[in-house]
């Protein structure tokens, strides 16, 4: 039997999630929560580079994005290994997420916020939709998949929903004391260097997630869109 997680983070690409909740995500490790992430596609377009081979993209994704795991204090990272930029809404790949969220039964999941307006990665919007359907009512009711019943895959009510990258901000996290965690965490995506950390980067999103804190009681945060889910 798989060993429950208190959170959940699903991420469309390898790195979205150390911009949208590594410093949160850090925090609860030290707090001893249990954390799995589960990285939906492989990255392998996200390169300007024409002499770099997709597949060559892909192994150097999914290294980076297990130290960065690594060192925020993720217990487990899940690849699903589609190809970016191909993700739809299909009952296959929420069956998929359903699957994960009996399997680990967390709490909390962090994903992308859909409804972020205009331009917005396709693979990010999708992501999003997936998993809150796949939280409601797919992984909660008992008739939706009866061969998950059969594979002991139980229904499972997740509590809360976290969507980072939203415009409608309802919830900020404290990152004050994870932050340098978090630049390191995005230092381990080397591959993304040309948007990636550099003493710009990091003042840069200093003052982002300070303006997130504002009228908070500390100096840093994360901020997202929370849904708590009571029924
Ligand atoms: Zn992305």
């Amino acid at each position: 039997m798989t060993k429950p997680a208190q959170v959940m983070v699903i991420t469309p690409h390898p790195d979205d999630a150390e911009y949208g909740v590594a410093g949160t995500v850090a925090r609860w490790a030290r707090e001893g929560k249990e954390i799995i992430y589960v990285v939906c596609t492989n990255g392998d377009k996200g390169t300007s580079d024409v002499k770099l081979k997709p597949d060559e993209l892909t192994k150097i994704r999914e290294r980076e994005q297990l130290a960065a795991a690594k060192l925020l204090g993720v217990r487990e990272v899940i690849f699903l290994h589609h190809p970016d930029q191909s993700l739809e809404d299909t009952p296959e790949f929420r069956k998929e997420i359903v699957r994960l969220i009996r399997m680990y039964k967390p709490e909390t999941v962090v994903t992308a916020d859909p409804y972020r307006r205009y331009v917005w990665h396709r693979d990010h919007r999708i992501t999003g939709q997936v998993t809150l359907d796949a939280i409601f009512p797919y992984a909660r009711d008992h008739l939706s998949y009866p061969d998950l019943l059969e594979e002991g895959l139980y229904p499972h009510r997740v509590k809360e929903v976290l969507l980072w990258a939203s415009e409608d901000v309802n919830y900020r996290s404290d990152i004050t004391d994870t932050f340098d965690l978090k630049i390191a965490a995005l230092c381990c995506h080397e591959s993304q260097a040309g948007h990636y950390p550099s003493p710009e980067l990091e003042r840069h999103l200093r003052q982002r997630h300070r303006m997130m804190a504002e009228g908070k009681g500390f100096e840093l945060a994360e901020a997202f869109h929370r849904v708590e889910i009571l029924w």
